[in-house]
């Protein structure tokens, strides 16, 4: 799950790592209270007013701007709010803008030695540790530098059995040409930073740019956070910061009806109870020649109602041009899935625009071929795998 840059400095700061300070707002007014309440608590007389979407790159597409005085936050505040933001990472579309971050300025004016540093934190999956990835070169697109002076991008491996180590996140510092009191700051960043990662069960932190200021402190400006799924249940407060409006509608609507489904690309809808027996459906698709649209785990419990919501959340794919349901009748009976689907089939009426296979095996299999055969509605029915996969070839041809 991501979570807003607010959102994610709010983790950042919960593990004691320095954050640029702000305050989120919805309208223009909130902006100007925010912008004087940190006027108060820090000094600054001037903002970042930053649009709060999922995507980055704003600065790139004007959702990023600097106020110098109140009026110039409400102004800010006014246009970025509820703009269609276009940044290299949304589509042509964009996003729109709900609320902004009104953040202290932290580049001060007249200031000599900004400095702007990249340092993410994720997984390495092939070595099976976590890693720390840093830079010299921050505030820019780290692809960019990957492609033309990878030289200055470094990597750290952390074994998480260990931990970071102290000389880890000197070393840390010390590549990234820090000396004195930035130097330290330097190290007791990256030392929180990785203990946030760990303790907020996260996915992948982006801090891009981290600043060091002209008075040496060192300080997230930005925070791409992901929060690893499946550990959300550890994590309540995580969870409330989900924004659904940010979020894909069709992934949206399975969550809420407990559906496991990804969307893929191709045009054959997938409906399989296990998601064991989901994978081996969808390589038995690719095998006679097809595509599968998405992978779908309708779970133990397949009645009517929840064979209704998926069918739905499958055609909601225009890509889809057929669908082949692949039940195992283990715990649960063919013929209730059966039932399910007959029944869920008579309630969409003319929804249900493209051929569907039946696959129904285990548990009272025979009943339950026998109720798709007879229900006189278009679905084809199938006992055998490599039967079912074949005849949604055929019916694609
Ligand atoms: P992104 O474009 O989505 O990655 O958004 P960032 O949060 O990284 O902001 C983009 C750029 O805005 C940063 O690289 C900074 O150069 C600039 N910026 C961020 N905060 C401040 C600030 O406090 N003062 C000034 N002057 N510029 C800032
Ligand atoms: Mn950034």
């Amino acid at each position: 799950m991501n979570v807003h840059e607010y959102q994610g400095k709010e983790i950042l700061a919960q593990f004691g790592v320095g954050i640029q300070r702000g305050v989120v707002a919805t309208t223009p007014a909130e902006a100007v209270t925010a912008a004087k309440q940190l006027t108060e608590e820090t000094g600054t007389g001037w903002h970042v007013i930053k649009a709060q979407v999922h995507a980055g790159g704003r600065g790139k597409g004007g959702g990023v701007k600097l106020a110098k005085s109140l009026d110039e936050v409400a102004q800010i505040a006014d246009d970025i709010i509820g703009m269609q933001l276009v940044t290299p990472q949304t589509t042509a579309e964009g996003k729109k803008v709900h609320q902004v971050l009104v953040a202290e300025d932290v580049y001060y004016p007249g200031d000599s030695e900004p400095k702007e540093f990249y340092i993410s934190v994720l997984l390495n999956r092939a070595t099976g540790r976590n890693m720390i990835m840093y830079s010299t070169e921050g505030g820019m697109d780290i692809e960019t530098v990957a492609e033309q002076t990878p030289e200055l991008i470094f990597t750290e491996e952390v074994d998480p059995t260990v931990g970071l180590l102290p000389f880890q996140a000197r070393k840390v510092a010390f590549n990234l040409g820090l000396s004195g009191a930035a130097f330290k700051g330097m190290t007791k960043f990256v030392t929180a930073l990785y203990k946030a990662y760990v303790g907020a069960d996260a996915a992948l932190f982006e801090i891009n740019p981290v600043l060091k200021t002209s008075d040496d402190k060192i300080i997230a400006v930005d925070a791409k956070v992901t929060l690893d799924d499946n550990a959300l249940f550890r994590h309540p407060d995580f969870e409330a910061m989900r924004d659904i409006r940010e979020e894909n509608p069709t992934d949206v609507a399975a969550r809420e009806v407990g559906l496991n489904y990804v969307a893929l690309d191709g045009n054959v809808g997938c409906m399989v109870n296990g998601a064991g027996l989901a994978m081996a459906t969808m390589d038995l698709i690719k095998q006679a020649g097809g595509d599968p649209a998405n992978f779908l785990d309708v779970g133990g419990t397949a009645d009517a109602a929840r064979v209704e919501a998926a069918f739905r959340i499958i055609l909601q794919d225009p890509k889809v041009k057929a669908i082949l349901i692949n039940i195992f009748g283990g715990i649960v009976r063919c013929d209730r899935v059966a039932q399910g689907i007959v029944d869920a089939y008579k309630n969409m009426g003319d929804a249900i625009k493209v051929p569907i296979i039946v696959r129904l095996q285990g548990t009272n299999s025979d009943i339950a071929k026998k109720l798709i055969d007879d229900s006189g509605l278009e679905v084809q029915s199938a006992v055998l795998f490599q039967e079912a996969a074949d005849k949604v070839q055929a019916v694609l041809q």
